[in-house]
């Protein structure tokens, strides 16, 4: 079914065609006719099933023209407000309706002069928004959509109060679209408090690595992990390197030492300054930066083409990560490679990835790098962080997803 039979509005479908888009994705066959309906809709989808466009497309349908704020979407980052806010600019540039991003690390002064101006829809991250609720800079009176975007990361964020303030100052009389990859009692809950008689769509966890995609485990000793990083770099023809850190100190770590053997290297991390993160990502996407650095949280449905090789400096925290992370490379048939370092603290987690993924990873040696034997270390030797987190994420398994709470807050 094309995009055209799916009552978009005209100005909207001349704004899907200049994206390019020629043929709806599941989700948006499935999500499109049910919000323009007007009601409600649950829906477990993640980045990258073509989900902005599956509320954004329909919304603007909806709202037609220009008037008063009327739609609110709930983003858990920064640079997912950002990203999806530019989609919904994107697909309204045929329409007058004025869209606005409202997020914190960026000054007040510009968000307040385009929410003096008049906006139909703000995508804002929930704490820089409670900030202007609270002075009073926004209503939300005039609310009549409600996105809740990526749920399950904004509990595992520890915006919980948040969000539930939001939801309880728009008018009850709203439509609300809600979308989280899992749907746990803690996020049933929320959806309860927040829908009304929801359409459900499920459009299933991405559990596959997608095919063009080479992925490999590399086994290596705890303190050889840098070395073996730095030979993967040298003997690998990469044009731009995801590097994935569990935490942002790490992250920083890893930037530091690239740096100084002369790599070229952007950071992203939810402690980097709004304008740091920005250039970090143009600098990556142009090519000024042949690796970047970054934290899952940071990364996660961020939309970099061309990324030639995925490294998992650190074994990722929850299996589905796994598949988000190795998702950034192999997009758009370009062949990815994606290499996982491993040390022996990790079989539990491999064992979940592999699960998880239903397959197993192949195991790789790099050739001519001067292995150490690897051996466990000795458990007083385990940071006491990374020890804590291992035992942790072993004994919940990846399907206590979402129940973090504000734990993991500080780490990202
Ligand atoms: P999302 O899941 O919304 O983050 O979208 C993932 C990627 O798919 C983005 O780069 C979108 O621009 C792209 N996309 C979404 N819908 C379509 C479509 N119908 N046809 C082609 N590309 C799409």
């Amino acid at each position: 079914m094309p995009f055209k039979a799916l009552n978009l509005s005209d100005q909207v479908l001349r704004g899907v065609q200049a994206a390019g888009y020629t043929d709806p994705t599941p989700i948006q066959l499935r999500a499109i006719p049910a919000v323009l309906t007007g009601g409600d809709l649950i829906a477990s989808a993640q980045t990258g099933t073509g989900k902005t466009a599956a509320f954004a497309l329909p919304i603007l349908t909806r709202l037609g023209t220009h008037g008063r704020t009327r739609v609110l979407v709930l983003e858990p980052t920064r640079e997912l407000a950002a990203q999806v806010e530019t989609a919904f600019r994107d697909f309204a540039r045929f329409t007058d309706l004025r869209t606005v991003a409202i997020f914190g690390g960026v000054g007040y002064g510009t968000q307040r002069t385009e929410l003096r101006r008049g906006v139909d829809i703000i995508v804002a991250t929930p704490g820089r928004l409670m900030d202007y609720l609270k002075e009073r800079t926004i209503s939300l009176q005039d609310i009549s959509i409600l996105v809740l975007d990526e749920v399950d990361r904004m509990l595992d964020m520890g915006f919980l109060p948040a969000v539930k303030d939001i939801i309880a100052r728009c008018p009850r009389d709203r439509q609300t679209l809600f979308f989280s990859a899992t749907v746990p009692p803690e996020i049933a809950a929320v959806a309860s408090f927040a829908l009304r008689n929801p359409t459900k769509v499920e459009i299933g966890v991405a559990r596959s690595v997608n095919a063009s995609v080479n992925h490999a485990l590399y086994p290596v000793a705890f303190d050889q992990k840098f070395e073996l990083l730095e030979a993967l770099l040298a003997k690998t023809d990469f044009d731009s390197v995801l590097v994935f850190s569990r935490t942002k100190h790490g992250a920083d770590k890893i930037a530091r030492r690239l740096k100084a053997a002369n790599h070229s290297v952007a950071v992203l991390h939810a402690n980097r300054s709004q304008n740091q993160r920005i250039e970090a990502l143009a600098g990556f996407k142009s090519g000024k930066y042949e690796v970047m650095v970054a934290t899952d949280i940071a990364a996660r449905g961020i939309d970099v083409a061309g990324v030639s090789h995925v490294i998992n400096y650190d074994v990722p925290e929850k299996p589905e990560d796994y598949v988000h992370r190795i998702g950034r490379t192999g997009r758009a048939q370009a062949v990815g490679d994606a290499f996982t370092l491993v040390t022996p603290e990790n079989a539990g987690d491999i064992r979940d990835i592999q699960r998880f993924i239903g397959q197993k990873i192949p195991e790789l040696k790099l050739e001519g790098f001067d292995y150490k034997p690897i051996v466990a270390r000795p458990a007083h030797v385990l940071d006491s962080k990374a020890g804590a987190h291992a035992k942790q994420s072993r004994q919940g398994g990846w399907q206590r997803f979402g129940g973090g709470g504000g734990r993991r807050r500080a780490r990202y």
